[in-house]
């Protein structure tokens, strides 16, 4: 059989090389910078871990299947996490008012009484939210919680490919999310020796190039498989290049133990409450073994706060301290803060988005897309991805 090379090697390009060489075929991975993992990777500090993006991922058949394989235990969340938050006027478990509660029900139960309640194609989620929910549900709620996890404004935010078709949780599948007990770093060194061990060729430090030949799988940001792509398809790498990037920041900070007095998972805030982050994660609260003291991650950016990208470290620091002092009503200096800057984090998942992929981006037969903006930003939709690619390959073969 010959070689299949993926390109990139995040978690989409070592997933997907994984499912090729458990499949049997031969696997050449080439990884740009000098260490895998891409958009994931975990720092040990003195004072704990500090994860640079993801920090857990939710459970799956697959992913379960994928780590017992791996032999990687993974941790499950603390009960500390239960109660998560939405910001209004202060943090606060449902944050609508008895009459606003009243209308969501009420509007909830219309549409899907008349069956309207799945999103239309091109709605955007304040769309979909004003008309399945109500507005001030679209304000604190939807809106808030989606801008926190996809970092796009709720106005441009597509409903279907938030809220489209998932696999259903197979029988016995656990479900919240996990973690490696180290850090996410700890999955994808694991994955490396596992490939390895498989007898794929990986190469770092090496950036492939529009000249690449044979069967090829791009597992990169889309603007990367763009120019990939060009000698192939210009045709695909056009629509790719159309595939906007948001720039997100991740600011951990390590305070001395005691200093939240919130508790729970974390907190997410809607724009106009005069806090310039999306959410907050108080990281110890969540999985184990995330620092002696009290650790928090801080993330800024988005769709509508592009500008945050050029504050240096001092103004950013300086901003997350004002979003403690009006979260907190003080704020403690941090024993040790790291700042994580990713200019293109994310793909923003709009309606321009879904439009694009209703629309298809007609790759060549012997070039597969395995990145973040084909099924979901979420590590379970790559894992899916990368099963999904490693099939057509090997149905393709064995035709
Ligand atoms: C702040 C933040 C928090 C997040 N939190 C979570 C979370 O808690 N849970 C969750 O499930 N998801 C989370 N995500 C999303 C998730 O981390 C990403 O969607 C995922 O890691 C993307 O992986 P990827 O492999 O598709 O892309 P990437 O990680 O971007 O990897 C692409 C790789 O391709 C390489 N590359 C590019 N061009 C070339 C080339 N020419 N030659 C060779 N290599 C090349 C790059 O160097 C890179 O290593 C988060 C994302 C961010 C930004």
């Amino acid at each position: 059989m010959k070689e299949v090379t993926v390109v990139g090697g995040g978690f989409s390009g070592l997933v997907t090389s994984y499912y090729l060489a458990t499949s049997g075929i031969p696997v050449r991975l080439l990884e740009k910078q000098n260490r895998l993992g891409g958009l994931i990777g975990t720092e040990m500090t003195a004072n704990g871990p500090v994860e640079l993006a993801a920090s857990g991922i939710r459970s799956s058949a697959r992913l379960e299947a994928l780590c017992a394989d791996l032999d990687l235990p993974l941790v499950v969340t603390k009960k500390e996490s239960r109660a998560r938050y939405l910001y209004r006027n202060g943090p606060r478990r449902w944050p609508l008012g008895p009459m606003e509660t009243l209308e969501v029900g009420a509007r909830l139960t219309a549409s899907l009484a008349t069956g309207r309640f799945r999103p239309r194609s091109d709605e955007t989620v304040a769309g979909w939210g004003s008309r399945v929910l109500g507005a001030s549900a679209v304000r604190y709620l939807v809106g808030a919680a989606l801008q926190g996890i996809y970092g796009g404004a709720p106005n441009e935010l597509s409903a279907s490919l938030i809220f489209g078709k998932r696999a259903k949780p197979e029988k016995g599948e656990k479900k919240g999310l996990v973690a490696p007990e180290l850090g996410m770093i700890q999955l994808i060194d694991t994955l490396e020796r596992k490939l390895l061990s498989l007898g794929v060729r990986i190469e770092k430090g090496v950036a492939a190039d529009s000249d690449l030949e044979g069967t090829v799988v791009l597992s990169t940001s889309a603007p990367d498989a763009g120019g990939l792509i060009r000698k192939r398809s210009a045709a695909a790498a056009g629509k790719l290049a159309q595939i906007e990037m948001l720039p997100l920041i991740r600011v951990t900070a390590f305070y001395p133990a005691g200093e939240n007095s919130i508790g729970g998972f974390g907190i997410l805030f809607p724009r106009e409450q005069g806090i310039k982050a999306l959410g907050v994660l108080f990281n110890t609260n969540i999985f184990p073994n995330r620092g002696a003291g009290h650790s928090e991650s801080w993330i800024l950016g988005g769709a509508s706060d592009r500008d945050v990208m050029e504050l240096d470290d001092a103004a950013l620091f300086e901003l997350v301290a004002r979003d403690r002092r009006k979260l907190y009503g003080r704020s403690a200096e941090p024993l040790a803060i790291y700042p994580q800057r990713w200019p293109a984090a994310l793909p923003n998942y709009t309606v321009r988005l879904e439009d694009l992929l209703r629309r298809g981006i007609d790759t060549p037969p012997d070039t597969y897309l395995a990145g973040n903006y084909i099924k979901g930003i979420g590590l379970p939709m790559l894992l899916e991805r990368g099963w999904d690619v490693a099939r057509e390959i090997r149905a393709r073969w064995r035709s």
